[in-house]
């Protein structure tokens, strides 16, 4: 894959060295030579990576990646910060600045791909489920969640290390014992089903462990789809680039080098445990949005919409199976006197009891949904004619004998409903949902004119 990546630097033989590096790689580059340049392009070329500078003049790379980062247009873009070597501190400042990464002067071709990929891989998704946090906060369903304080909640974010090294273990343990809950494991096997039994927040692997292959152990832990979006935490021996490189192919998501700093590790781990809990909340974000956006509002059956695309796959299945497919239409009678006797409001409580009554006696496998104003269809798999007349018949007495309760219970109302139904079991020829849901309509049509408060069933 390629992405955009903007190179900042005040020097410019560093720029060219860096783009020329990036473009034999077919990356796409834009430079820039200042911190204040750096904010500015990141806005206007929306780029997928910054590799920022830490020393320059005026703005330097920390106030620029801060900025960066706190602007809505450009918050979600990795930050790389490029560092000395010997800048030990830096890099927690840098951390602390907000960005996602750093790499050490002078940059080696390795690390400097493989971090780029990975960024620019972990954006791609994030970006998809941006757009859909946006669609969903549109419509008014979800909200953004306050970065800052993802980590401040009730409960400590969970990490297990894996390593089999008790003594590092211990005192990897004590870095972070302050902010975690952490656990320690040192039998790969036994952690590989604690990582798919328990919510970790971060697993921790020390590559060097001897009783397995650890990136054989990365790798499982990814390839499993409750544990595929867990982030790992490699721990590295220094100059270990080779394993280094293939732990993120394989999509370990950070990594420390040994001797593991304190400081940088306990920054490393809150990035990686935010950034999960940022993309958990983007997702059942877009999981309430996409609720909303097939459920009734009144009653929170599922809307007409749901039921135009969920149907068809019903009706195919009870064709391929052979098996009865049945529909039933609700509509309430006299529906408008309600609403002119009592008011709306009453109306809609009215909607929402019968809507309730529906829920309780449906199935979990049959699917109902509010139709219109105050007309319902129920489709109701592996359900033969009668059994449905049945069930419809149960219904309507219901309805007829319980009187809804409105106006905080000052007031009873009878309402009573007619039913149409239809079901595939008639042996039509090419029979479709559309035909089903049309036949059910006209034997509701047959029950409102034979007097309503009944069931009737389509004689195909
Ligand atoms: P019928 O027995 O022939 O079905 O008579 P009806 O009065 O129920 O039928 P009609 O289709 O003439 O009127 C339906 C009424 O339902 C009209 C409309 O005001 C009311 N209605 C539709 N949706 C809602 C809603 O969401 N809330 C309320 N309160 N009323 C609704
Ligand atoms: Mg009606
Ligand atoms: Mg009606």
């Amino acid at each position: 894959m390629t992405a955009r990546v903007l190179v900042v630097d005040d020097l410019e033989p560093n720029v060219k060295l860096l783009e020329a590096k990036l473009r034999a790689e077919y990356f796409d580059v834009i430079t820039a030579f200042s911190g204040q340049e750096a904010v500015e392009k990141a806005k206007s070329e929306q780029p997928d990576i910054i590799l920022l500078d830490v020393m320059m003049p005026g703005m330097d790379g920390f106030e620029a990646c801060r900025i960066i980062k706190k602007t809505p247009e450009t918050a979600h873009i990795p930050v790389v910060m490029v560092t000395a070597l010997e800048q030990q501190a830096d890099r927690v400042a840098g951390l602390e600045a907000g960005a996602d990464d750093f790499l050490t002067k002078p940059v080696e071709d390795v690390a400097l791909f493989a971090r780029v990929r990975s960024l620019s891989r972990l954006k791609v998704m994030t970006d998809e489920l941006r757009l859909r946090h946006a669609t969903g906060k549109g419509l008014g369903v979800v909200e953004d969640l306050d970065f800052d304080s993802i980590l401040e909640g009730e409960e400590k974010p969970r990490v297990l290390i894996i390593d089999d090294q008790a003594d590092q273990a211990e005192r990897l343990t004590g870095y972070l014992s302050d902010k975690f809950l952490v656990s320690v494991e040192s039998e790969p096997e036994v952690a590989l089903a604690r990582v798919r039994s328990a919510d970790f927040d971060l697993v921790i692997v020390n590559m060097s462990i001897e009783t397995m292959d650890a990136l054989r152990l990365c790798s499982s832990i990814k390839s499993f789809e409750e544990t595929r979006l867990t982030p790992l935490l490699a721990i590295v021996r220094q100059g270990d680039t080779r394993k280094l490189v293939r732990a993120l192919d394989i999509g370990v998501n950070d990594y420390l080098t040994r001797p593991v700093d304190k400081n940088e590790m306990i920054a490393r781990v809150s990035t990686q445990i935010k950034r999960k809990r940022h993309i958990d909340h983007l997702r059942s974000s877009f999981q309430a949005s996409l609720e909303m956006a097939v459920t009734d509002q009144l009653t929170g059956l599922y809307n007409r919409r749901y039921l135009a695309s969920h149907l068809s796959a019903m009706f195919n299945r009870a064709f391929w199976t052979g098996r009865p497919l049945s529909v039933m239409i609700l509509d309430l009678d006299h529906f408008k006197q309600v609403n002119d006797t009592y008011g709306h409001d009453a109306g809609d409580k009215v909607i929402q009891a019968f809507a309730d009554r529906v829920r309780a006696s449906t199935r979990g496998m049959d699917l109902a949904c509010r139709y219109g104003g105050e007309e319902f269809l129920i489709a109701m798999p592996d359900t033969e004619k009668r059994e449905a007349q049945v069930v419809a018949e149960r219904l309507r007495q219901d309805i007829e004998i319980n009187k809804i309760i409105i106006n905080s219970g000052r007031d009873e109302l009878q309402v009573t409903v007619s039913i149409g139904i239809a079901s595939t079991e008639d042996g039509l020829k090419d029979d479709t949902a559309q035909k089903l849901i049309k036949r059910a309509d006209e034997a509701l049509y047959g029950a409102k004119t034979h007097g309503r408060n009944r069931v009737v069933a389509d004689a195909a």
